[in-house]
């Protein structure tokens, strides 16, 4: 795509407000708009002539099916094709597609995982409409954005909590703004810009190993004698090959409307990011989901393949999602922007503290979010933030709040220039805040960035417990603050009480550090859930359990169907890389390591047949400890398989989870220490698959 034609191309292939306006009349436009800002139903006429004229733009762009895409529970998004072409009473063939069809789709879904809850209630699910995102062609699809649910109506899908989060939240933040005198905001919903990391690494040598066709990670692999201590890959110079795929992929992605913005090295080898430019967390979710099957799809044009694993090599730097999250109001304020009133300073203020109560509140169930198998791996190892969460101000706003906390007046590097009440407040200058890398949630002059998302990960359910938390905390705040006789002195004892009551959340220091874990923990008492199985619990705490029914985010049934999803899915990824593990010892490490002492005793033999005095010392040594090895393999590879045979008699999902991260994982760890150690003494040529350093530096 030419610069030239960047504007005719963005968005092409996108249903977007431009067609709309083009393609509908005036009246179902308005009436689509309605539906669109303010959640109103749609009245069956204007979505047949949605339907209409979402169909004619498609097939005129080569569109001979049409789909609702949906994002069920197994964390990709899923679509069921159907023809737009219906039989004619002449024997011909027309293009059909209703606003029914639009509306609500019916897909087979016995195949996607319910936690039971289509057992317990019907057994099939349907699709709805999400009118809040465009449409848009893959191929010669027209997929068509929708939530998925069961017949009563439980969510099966990450789209429904998170669209009732959002409603939930801008209940809430409305009450807020209310309060503080603001007539004209009608709608408040939060955004999200999600920074994707990813490996691309060359597709030949992925073909070669099973682990990572398998599993996505590399389940052996010694260590190569360079790694990323140099930091030389950090905003290196991007490879010509690469550069090639990221311009091939910023155009599908601009032609999705996604606009990608900066792409660069990131510090592990082969490691690189996207950051698109932040949208409505609806939007943003579903152009996350899309961006993470381009970037393989493009990848394969390339002869690469994108690696989107949260770990896919140890000892290496992983990959997560940097969530950056903000509350906006429909007239364009940011409310995580310090303003340039009083009022709008105290504001902020307020909803500052909201959101450190609320993460404080539900650390718990933010970890619970991003729990899965893979980013087990990543948390709290090599530049990844630590499983504890915390939230990172910078020294100004920390300062800021310090004050206030002693109820002084802050005086800041500026001159103090806002007053209210006894709260004094200096003007935020937008970029204040220092840089930390190391913290879960930092604040980051106008938004939060919560860095614990896997990158694989859906960004769906970090957003879906933010904003729920968020929302549930701004709910009691107004809850105390409405019908209040002083406003000024209320809100400054709410604040002060909930700033007390929550600080211990807030932490500027190194967030890699070892003392902070154990400040965190011993001191502040906050939570360190290193895996998923004791992450995940939280999900059915009760306090959470409350707090997400009251926002109406989650039923009952949903949370502890949820619960059982997630924990099969980190069972299930386990002992897909157990089984895998053991295929490549038997099948692969073992005989080629035999080959290799085979050959090496053979040399030995030929050396002493020409000159018999040779001791052989080296050869000796080198089969002894290669035979040692073969054993210790072969050993570590029964214990992996006989702890799978005791694992598949474990009925329960959530013991069986706590199994496996206890019996299995140690086990499959003691495998790969000897598999790796053999590496190293084995001859490159015998290896049976790539290295890390033919890999990363190939
Ligand atoms: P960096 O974090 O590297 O300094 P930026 O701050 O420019 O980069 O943006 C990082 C990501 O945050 C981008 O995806 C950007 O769109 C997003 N972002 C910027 N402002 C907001 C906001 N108000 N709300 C949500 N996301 C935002
Ligand atoms: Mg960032």
């Amino acid at each position: 795509m030419k610069t030239a034609t960047l504007s005719e191309e963005f968005g092409s292939l996108v249903f977007d407000d431009r067609a709309m306006k083009a393609r509908l009349s005036g009246e179902v436009y308005r009436a689509l708009k309605q539906t669109i800002k303010q959640g109103q139903p749609l009245n069956p006429a204007i979505a047949n002539a949605v339907a209409a004229a979402m169909r004619d733009w498609a097939v005129e762009r080569g569109a001979t099916h049409f789909t609702h895409w949906f994002q069920p529970l197994t964390g990709v998004t899923a679509e069921k094709h159907d023809g737009f072409l219906s039989p004619a009473p002449d024997g011909g063939v027309i293009m059909e597609f209703s606003g029914k069809e639009l509306i609500q789709g019916e897909p087979d879904a016995s195949s996607f995982p319910s936690g039971g809850l289509r057992a317990t209630f019907e057994a099939r699910g349907y699709t709805a409409w999400d009118p809040t995102s465009y449409a848009f062609l893959k191929g010669k699809v027209l997929c068509i954005p929708t939530a998925f649910c069961s017949y009563g109506g439980e969510a099966l899908d990450k789209k429904t909590p998170l669209l009732r989060s959002m409603e939930a939240l801008n209940t809430q933040a409305l009450r807020i703004l209310r309060l503080f005198g603001n007539k004209d905001v009608r709608r408040v919903s939060s955004s999200v810009g999600p920074e994707q990391e990813y490996f691309l690494i060359d597709r030949e040598l992925w073909k070669k190993r099973r682990d990572l066709v398998y599993t996505g990670r590399t389940l052996y692999g010694a260590k190569p004698p360079k790694g990323q201590e140099l930091d030389d890959h950090y905003f290196g110079v991007i490879k010509p090959r690469v550069q090639a795929y990221m311009e091939d992929l910023n155009e599908e992605l601009w032609k999705l409307g996604i606009l990608a913005k900066t792409e660069h090295n990131e510090v592990a080898p082969c490691q690189h990011e996207l950051a698109p430019i932040y949208t409505t967390t609806n939007i943003a979710t579903d152009h996350n989901q899309l961006t993470m099957e381009i970037m393989q799809k493009v990848a394969e044009k390339h002869g690469l393949v994108c690696l989107l694993h949260e770990k896919p090599f140890a000892g290496v730097n992983g990959s997560g999602k940097h969530n950056n999250w903000s509350i906006s109001t429909d007239t364009g304020v940011n409310l995580l922007s310090p303003g340039e009133s009083p009022y709008e300073n105290a504001q902020f203020l307020l909803f500052l503290v909201a959101v450190l109560e609320a993460v404080d509140e539900y650390a718990d169930l933010l970890r619970a979010s991003v729990a899965t198998a893979g980013n087990d791996h990543r948390l709290g190892a090599n530049e990844a933030p630590p499983a504890v969460v915390s939230v990172f101000l910078g020294d100004e706003l920390t300062a800021v709040l310090e004050a206030l906390e002693r109820e002084e007046p802050y005086i800041g590097s500026e001159k103090p220039e806002m007053m209210l009440g006894v709260l004094t407040l200096p003007r935020f200058l937008r970029d204040t805040t220092d840089r930390n890398r190391t913290s879960p949630f930092a604040f980051t002059g106008n938004k939060f960035e919560f860095r614990m998302v896997g990158s694989s990960n859906s960004i769906a359910c970090a957003n879906i417990m933010l904003n729920a938390a968020v929302a549930d905390t701004l709910g009691r705040f107004a809850d105390r603050l409405e019908g209040v006789s002083d406003f000024d002195s209320a809100l400054h004892a709410l604040l002060l009480e909930s700033l007390r009551a929550h600080k211990r959340i807030l932490f500027n220091g190194n967030g890699y550090d070892d003392a902070w874990i154990k400040e965190a923990v011993e001191q502040r008492g906050l939570h360190n859930l290193r895996t998923t199985p004791d992450a995940m619990k939280a999900l059915l705490e009760k306090k959470s359990m409350e707090m997400l029914i009251r926002q109406k985010v989650y039923t009952k049934a949903e949370l502890v169907s949820r619960y059982e999803i997630m924990l099969e899915n980190y069972c299930k990824t386990i002992v897909i890389e157990a089984n895998t593990m053991c295929e490549m010892a038997r099948k692969e490490i073992l005989p080629a390591v035999e080959r290799y002492a085979c050959a090496v005793a053979e040399t030995a033999e030929k050396k002493r047949a020409l000159v018999p005095v040779l001791g052989c010392g080296y050869e000796k040594h080198l089969v002894e400890k290669l035979s040692a090895l073969t054993d210790q393999i072969e050993a570590g590879t029964v214990e992996v398989e006989s702890a799978l045979a005791s694992l598949a008699t474990i009925a329960d999902v959530p013991e069986l989870a706590e199994s496996i991260r206890d019996l299995l994982l140690p086990k499959m760890a003691e495998l790969r220490a000897a598999a790796d150690e053999a590496e190293c003494l084995t001859a490159k040529d015998f290896w049976p698959f790539p290295t890390y350093g033919e890999i990363l530096f190939g």
